[in-house]
């Protein structure tokens, strides 16, 4: 067993704004994020479908810019990829340093808001992954693209940028649903939405022993991810939904981007 190097970065939320991401992931609720996700699960859903990506594109060192409990972050490591992890949120830093630990990989984590992402410290990678629909905490769009600019810094040229989201498309159609197929996979929990505007998402974790947590993000549309990820100086988008190249937009549950840093 290898330990893992965490490093402490800043403690403030610098994107946040009145539904502050950190304030948002209570100790609480992130201990109970791996039975929400339930990661054998979740790695069943999804396959080698990210290791195929980072292959297929060459990729050898991989940062995890939203980590969250690390899942994807302890996938790729196992694969083989050198990965670097980072979150904004203190707990969940911790909660994946503890991951880290447990599942016998050493991976060297971070806390670090996205603004504050710098390739001086971090070094540079060959791929970004922003996993687990977490770009939607920026609500606004001039803050969204300072921070894809810094994912673009963090990027070798021609490296790979993996950003997925909720598919709000359909959940702004009244078509939320939640198969449990994929991503949050655990059984001990419902998830369901509550507030639903252009401007607001309200998804409502209800476990089974009736704790209740809110998470408040910003519903924003595939078209429009996918022009902020080109105007931040990325091209050859491609987009997947459910991990399918051709799919219905009305009826998948998460949509996966990927882009190149020109
Ligand atoms: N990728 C993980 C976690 C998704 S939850 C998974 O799929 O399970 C979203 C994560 O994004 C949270 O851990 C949250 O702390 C992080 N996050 C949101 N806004 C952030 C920001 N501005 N800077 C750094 N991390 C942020």
């Amino acid at each position: 067993m290898f330990s893992s190097d965490v490093v402490e970065g800043s403690v403030h939320a610098r994107t946040g704004g009145d539904a502050d991401y950190s304030r948002q992931y209570t100790r609480d609720f992130v201990q109970r994020w791996d039975q929400l996700i339930d990661w054998n699960k979740r790695a069943e859903g999804e396959g080698s479908f990210f290791v195929d990506l980072l292959q297929k594109a060459g990729a050898k060192r991989v940062i995890d810019v939203s980590t969250g409990s690390g899942f994807h972050a302890v996938q790729l490591r196992k694969a083989g990829f050198y990965v670097v992890a980072c979150d904004g949120s203190s707990t969940m830093v911790e909660q994946a340093d503890a991951n880290f630990k447990k599942h016998g990989v050493s991976i060297p984590v971070r806390q670090c808001d996205w603004l504050d992402l710098d390739s001086r410290v971090l070094g540079t990678f060959d791929a970004v992954v922003c996993l687990g629909s977490s770009l939607c905490h920026v609500f606004d769009e001039q803050t969204r693209h300072q921070v894809l600019k810094r994912f673009h810094s963090l990027l070798k040229p021609g490296g790979l940028l993996i950003v997925d989201q909720r598919n709000f498309q359909a959940i702004r159609a009244g078509k939320f649903k939640s198969t449990g197929q994929y991503y949050y996979c655990g059984t001990s929990a419902k998830v369901g939405v509550g507030e639903v505007t252009d401007e607001v998402c309200e998804f409502i974790y209800t476990f089974t022993d009736q704790a209740t947590f809110r998470l408040r993000v910003y519903p924003i549309l595939p078209t429009q991810l996918r022009t902020e990820i080109e105007l931040a100086g990325f091209d050859r988008h491609r987009s997947y939904g459910d991990f399918k190249p051709i799919y219905n937009v009305l009826s998948s549950d998460f949509i996966i981007h990927t882009a190149i840093a020109g």
